[in-house]
């Protein structure tokens, strides 16, 4: 992020932050702003012209920078090591999504195979964190299908995993045939996939993935859905990942080698975990939990340090945005972080 605001720009991003917060004002004091405010939040994370606004005003870093290791790479590993060292695993993620020309998509290839060599060369105890949309999925499925396997030859060679995030639901069938084409059919066995509990879908997904033995990252989910697809609720969304949960730790499960990772800041999912594993005899080591970048830092060494696995996804490079406004989304409390972060000198 270039610190170089010109006034003009200071100024924009004045307007869109005061915009921003008073709007959220408005639908915080209405019943439902909550969810509201999130769907605006969820929308803007998706808009060019308010990418451009808030990541050509400086201040606006100093903020997604809680969330985001560094731009570059050598920045990412510095982040891997300290949690490392801290007993703590991480999942990579070289930022980007949505890319509009094959040409990006092979820049944001050849920037994961860079990211798997360096993995490889500093010992880092992780694996890679992959959009299919960053890989040319919305261009055409057999780009990012190329360009994931040439990921996944080098991360074999290298003894690097590759998990494969999960995007809009619009794209969940494409990204689980990717996933199966080269897991099942090509023997890729370096290669997970994510399942979003808010999806009606994911219980019939993961019943297909447990007889598979799959490698399943289990989170919410982060993306602007409708009714039609998925859980409006917070209350169906957490049921829903508790039955998921439960699913993932089942006898056959464990028995068909499936391997779970608990992927949730919310406390309550994270005790339910626990009290399930303990009541079915389910060795801690069988599952772990994973958490984002400079969110719960605190729980996460606590979990670490009582002997649960804990797994840190650290994101970095310079196409925050999206990233960042998702993670204003999912909390309140960040937005009025950020806005009025965007007042001060
Ligand atoms: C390791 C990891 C990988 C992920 N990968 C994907 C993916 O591939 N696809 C996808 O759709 N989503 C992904 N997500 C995001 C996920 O879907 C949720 O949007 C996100 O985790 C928030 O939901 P929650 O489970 O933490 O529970 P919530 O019910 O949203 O939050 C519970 C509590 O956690 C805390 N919390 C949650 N979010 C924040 C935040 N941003 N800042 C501060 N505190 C917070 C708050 O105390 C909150 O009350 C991932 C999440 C994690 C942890």
């Amino acid at each position: 992020m270039t610190p170089c605001a010109s006034t003009s720009t200071r100024r924009a991003g004045q307007g869109i932050a005061f915009v921003i917060g008073a709007t959220a004002l408005v639908i915080l004091l209405v019943r439902g702003g909550e969810q509201w405010l999130r769907s605006l939040l969820l929308y803007l994370s998706g808009a060019p012209w308010a990418r451009r606004m808030v990541t050509g005003f400086a201040p606006a870093w100093a903020v997604a920078g809680r969330f985001v290791a560094g731009e570059s790479v050598d920045e990412a590993i510095d982040a891997a090591h300290q949690l490392n060292a801290e007993g703590m695993s991480v999942a990579i993620d070289f930022l980007g999504e949505s890319v509009t020309t094959a040409t990006e998509a092979d820049d944001a290839r050849d920037q994961l195979l860079l990211l798997v060599d360096r993995m490889r060369g500093a010992q880092v105890e992780g694996y890679v964190s992959i959009k299919l949309s960053q890989l040319g999925l919305n261009l055409g499925e057999n780009l990012a299908l190329q360009n994931l396997r040439a990921i996944l030859e080098a991360a074999r060679a290298a003894n690097v995993r590759v998990r494969i995030d999960m995007e809009e639901s619009a794209t969940v069938d494409m990204t689980l045939d990717i996933y199966r084409r080269l897991r099942n059919g090509e023997g890729f066995d370096n290669v997970g996939v994510v399942i979003q509990s808010y999806l009606y879908r994911s219980e019939e997904d993961v019943k297909k993935l447990v007889a598979e033995g799959a490698w399943v990252r289990l989170v919410k989910g982060a993306y602007r859905e409708p009714a039609a697809v998925a859980y409006a609720d917070k209350r169906d969304t957490d049921a829903a990942y508790m039955r998921l949960v439960q699913m993932l730790l089942s006898e056959d499960a464990l028995a068909n080698g499936v391997e779970l990772a608990v992927a949730t800041h919310d406390e309550a999912m994270i005790l339910q975990t626990m009290a399930y594993a303990r009541t079915r005899g389910i060795a801690s080591d069988r599952f772990e939990f994973q958490m984002l970048y400079g969110i719960r830092r605190e729980r996460q060494r606590e979990l670490a340090a009582q002997g649960w696995r804990m797994r840190v996804y650290v994101p970095y490079g310079t196409a925050w945005y999206p990233y960042f406004m998702r993670r204003l989304a999912e909390r309140p409390a960040n937005l009025w972080f950020f806005v009025s972060s965007l007042f001060k000198k």
